[in-house]
């Protein structure tokens, strides 16, 4: 790949007592001679524990408490960050980019994702977060501000002589425990309301009321076109297509079981529409071969030209006898389709369709049965499948095509609203509630939520506390009152006054003779209520993942006693010593 900049890559890895900090940076240096080069160059500098000091002479350093306090600070401060955006009362975030250009979101992960953030530990917490998102699709604000408060009492510990190791010990033990207790508690739905009910709870604070029963709807019903198969978590994204549309309202949203995109055919003389035929899928290109990029020829004569284009008209020629033999009668092609076939396609009865990104290409082959085949000469009768209809029509002034296939497996999920912030709000949304819904038809056991899960769980770690010998007590105290954050920050957002509602909520659900730990606080009406009675539920899979997320990053800031920093920027090497060696 002929690169135009030389680009060279340093780093410094610094192995200190099994810990590594790692400094990259990139730059990119245009070769003078204009020859394309690239190299990594990576600089290792090792280090015995007695040359330490004058070793890093010029590097800042913090050590021992004032790292963790450095680093507590920092996820405090991110956390605080989204804190306000959680529960179905959290308000929203304005980002506004470089540009100029704003997003309005109620997305933790997203609020995240987007700032320009520096501190490692923060990065570290954002990246706890995205990998909530990536797993879960929900309780990112959760999973950081969980992670925050574990940090804030682990520091406390410190402060009051306990060692990091026991209080790291004593979290994984206080984890297991929980999530023991969590999957006791946790039920599969009694009844058809349940799950649309959990599917809505997950994206109550991002949508009114009335958008995310819509939003859930369409999540069900394109979760449900994936249902009974395998195909990982990520399935829903691969197969579920969003397609943003300009006109009508977010309620106009809909689901088509087809794929739908913004494109028209390539030669406007072939037929828009079809009752369904066969259909071959081209995953590379039909364009006349390309000479290369340094390659030149030298024309003797006209007739030698002419050979040559002759000679490419032939092979395409040939290529589409092949499809026009094995009755194709649509063509879908990723790259581009050479100008000079157009002709010969319509001729031969083929409509055809290029610039399809590969995604899009991996969804139309799984609703028609057909294979994805690299080079259009080597396709073969069992590589083409399927298709039951195929249309075109304008959505605000811009032609889309519609094709139906008789497999099912993947849908299109058409977005609108009134501007484009609002849907792009909507189809986050909506990819929560999607990724809720088809993973809970993986794993349908719900935990109550509005605090009722976080309220039961730290009564039950401080029970389960004196079970333990020595100071991982503490440690787990201090992890069962880091869960009641949760119920803080929803009755924080809420107007309400967290110590009040805490206190309230921890004596309901002891008062309770049968099943205390599904009472929680419903934020919308106000009371403290069965969970299950409120229609307030949180997927099993969410709040595992994020308990776990959460422990394991605090425990992981936790392990470092010594940041250090590069003051300057690695030494860029002379390119020519370094391209001469
Ligand atoms: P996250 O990014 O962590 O998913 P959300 O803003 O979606 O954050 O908030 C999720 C939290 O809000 C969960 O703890 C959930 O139980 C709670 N929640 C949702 N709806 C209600 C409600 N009606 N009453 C109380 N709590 C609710
Ligand atoms: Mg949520």
């Amino acid at each position: 790949i002929p690169l135009l900049n030389l680009r060279l890559y340093s780093a410094i890895v610094l192995p200190y007592m099994n810990r590594t900090v790692a400094h990259a940076r990139e730059s990119s240096y245009a070769a003078p001679n204009g020859r394309v080069q690239s190299k990594t160059v990576v600089r290792r500098l090792s280090m015995v524990e007695s040359e330490h000091d004058v070793a890093l002479e010029d590097t800042d350093r913090l050590h021992g408490r004032s790292a963790l306090v450095n680093n507590v600070k920092a996820a405090v401060a991110l956390a605080g960050a989204v804190r306000s955006t959680l529960g179905p009362r959290g308000l929203d975030k304005m980002l506004v980019e470089d540009g100029g250009s704003a997003t309005i979101t109620n997305d933790g992960v997203t609020v995240l994702e987007t700032a320009k953030v520096e501190h490692p530990t923060a990065r570290l917490l954002i990246s706890t977060s995205s990998s909530q998102d990536r797993a879960a699709r929900d309780g990112t604000t959760t999973t950081v501000i969980l992670t925050s408060e574990l940090l804030q009492n682990a520091l406390e510990l410190v402060r009051s002589g306990v060692h990091p190791s026991i209080i790291m010990n004593g979290y994984q033990i206080a984890l297991a425990e929980a999530l023991d207790e969590m999957e006791r508690i946790s039920r599969t739905p009694a009844d058809d309301s349940e799950m649309p009910a959990a599917v809505a709870t997950s994206i109550s604070g991002k949508v009114d009321s009335v958008v995310g029963e819509h939003l859930t709807r369409l999540a069900l019903e394109a979760a449900g076109a994936l249902s009974g198969e395998d195909g990982g978590k990520d399935l829903e994204r691969l197969r579920v297509k969003r397609l943003l549309i300009k006109d009508g309202g977010v309620l106009d949203s809909e689901v088509v079981h087809g794929l739908v995109l913004p494109k028209s055919r390539m030669d406007m003389a072939s037929s828009a529409d079809s009752d369904g035929g066969r259909i071959a899928i081209i995953d590379g290109g039909m364009e006349s071969p390309q000479l290369d990029f340094e390659a030149s020829i030298e024309v003797i004569s006209a007739d030698a030209l002419r050979g040559f284009h002759e000679r490419a008209r032939e092979r395409m020629r040939a290529q589409v006898d092949l499809l026009s033999s094995l009755a194709v009668d649509l063509l879908v092609v990723r790259d581009g389709i050479a100008e000079d076939a157009a002709t010969l396609l319509t001729d031969a009865g083929i409509t055809a369709y290029r610039r399809y990104e590969r995604e899009d290409l991996e969804r139309l082959a799984r609703i028609t049965g057909s294979a994805m085949v690299r080079d259009a000469r080597r396709i073969t009768d069992e590589d083409i499948g399927t298709y039951s209809s195929r249309s075109e029509r304008s959505y605000s002034g811009v032609k889309h095509t519609r094709i139906d296939g008789p497999e099912g497996g993947a849908v299109t999920v058409l977005i609108r609203g009134s501007s484009p912030s609002v849907r792009e709000e909507v189809e986050r949304a909506f990819d929560d509630a999607l990724g809720v819904a088809h993973r809970l038809s993986a794993d349908s056991r719900m935990l109550p939520g509005g605090g009722a899960t976080q309220i039961h769980l730290a009564r039950h770690l401080r029970a389960f506390a004196p079970s333990q010998t020595g100071r991982e007590q503490l440690a787990i105290e201090a992890f069962a009152a880091a869960l009641e954050i949760v119920p803080r920050t929803l009755a924080e957002n809420s107007g309400l006054d967290p110590i009040d509602e805490i206190l309230e909520l921890s004596a309901a659900q002891t008062a309770s003779t049968e099943n205390g730990a599904w009472i929680g606080m419903d934020v919308v009406s106000g009371g403290k209520v069965r969970m299950d009675e409120a229609g307030v539920f949180d997927p099993l899979f969410v709040a595992h993942h994020a308990l776990a997320g959460a422990t394991e990053a605090a425990n992981s800031v936790l392990r470092i006693d010594d940041v250090l920093w590069a003051k300057q920027d690695a030494q860029t090497p002379d390119w020519q010593s370094e391209m001469d060696d």
